[in-house]
């Protein structure tokens, strides 16, 4: 598949700090990209580079396979962007807000903006004052207002920033029926990585305006491992009795007496036993999957 943007060590200082430092990424034609790390990650200042905003001080910038110029007027057509917060007319409707954006960039197909209204699931509430509007809704119209057009590639920044898990919900079943139904490749920052999850198909991690890792969510899912995870009262003694009676070699020992033990055959009633009639008090004995954040965290670590 084509590489819809590609950077080959992108560097950016701001005075004497780098913000972003080499940085190589590669996002396929069609596919939703999360590039996910804390806040002063980068984030911001790589998609700032991408839109021509900002120059940055060495590295390339392929857009659609073609290198980004100050001349690249015809690329740049080609993408929408939220970079900041988008404001509307609050005391107009949707549709209002939508005519009077086409009236602004020359914009005249007016069947395009019912289209959009109805892409956004936002028809039925065309008709109230954007004041009303929840800020799922209003998310939801500056991604409306960004497709008019037809972009082919979509950057946005941290879209799904402070919305409540409905509007998260309708963010991401917006992106991938773009995705997945007109082929539009979107670009999306965020902070929070078990938002991004849910929506991307390949996932960027960056920290210290580095990027860690490119990994596509499928390869994420295989290496989640189901684990379990007690909470004793004497660790030491039970980590030795895991490993005597069990032959369990793969456990984690963490604060508050705590064992992870990665074994997927495991049975959790047959170590529960062992460590009760061994007079070990049992205070918790969970299953879990390992996340994306625990992938996260092992990267930043720099562990692999
Ligand atoms: P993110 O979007 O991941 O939160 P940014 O790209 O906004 O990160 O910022 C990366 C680093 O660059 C941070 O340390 C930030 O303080 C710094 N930075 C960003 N913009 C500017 C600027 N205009 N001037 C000086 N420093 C900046």
């Amino acid at each position: 598949m084509n590489d819809v943007i590609r950077t080959n060590h992108l560097t950016k200082s701001y005075k004497k700090k780098t913000a972003v430092k080499s940085v190589s990424l590669h996002v396929k034609q069609g596919e939703i990209y999360g590039c996910v790390g804390p806040n002063g990650a980068g984030k911001s200042t790589i998609m700032k580079m991408l839109l021509n905003l900002i120059a940055p001080d060495s590295g390339e910038i392929f857009l659609f396979g073609e290198k980004l110029t100050d001349s690249s007027y015809e690329c740049l057509k080609r993408m929408g962007s939220i970079i900041e917060n988008p404001y509307f007319y609050e005391k107009m409707t949707a549709r209002q807000n939508l005519e009077m954006y086409c009236d602004y960039i020359g914009y005249h197909n007016r069947e395009r903006i019912g289209e959009v209204l109805e892409e956004v699931r936002l028809h039925h509430v065309e008709n109230k004052p954007v004041s009303q509007y929840s800020l799922g809704m209003k998310q939801r119209l500056a991604i409306g207002r960004v497709i008019l057009t037809r972009p082919q590639l979509l950057i946005l920044d941290e879209p799904i920033n402070a919305l409540d898990p409905e509007g998260i919900r309708e963010m991401r079943q917006l992106f991938q029926r773009l995705s997945r139904e007109e082929g539009v490749t979107i670009f999306i920052s965020s902070h929070i990585l078990a938002e991004v999850e849910q929506m991307a198909d390949t996932i960027g991690i960056l920290s210290g305006g580095i990027l860690r890792k490119e990994i596509s969510m499928d390869e994420i899912h295989a290496y989640r491992s189901d684990y379990l995870e007690i909470k004793v009262d004497d660790v030491s003694r039970a980590a030795a009795l895991l490993e005597k009676e069990k032959q369990i070699s793969g456990m984690k020992i963490l604060q508050e007496n705590r064992i992870q033990i990665f074994d997927p055959e495991l049975s959790p009633r047959e170590i529960a036993a062992m460590l009760v009639n061994h007079g070990i008090g049992l205070e918790e004995l969970v299953r879990k999957q390992s996340t994306l954040e625990d992938y996260f965290f092992a990267y930043t670590r720099g562990e692999d």
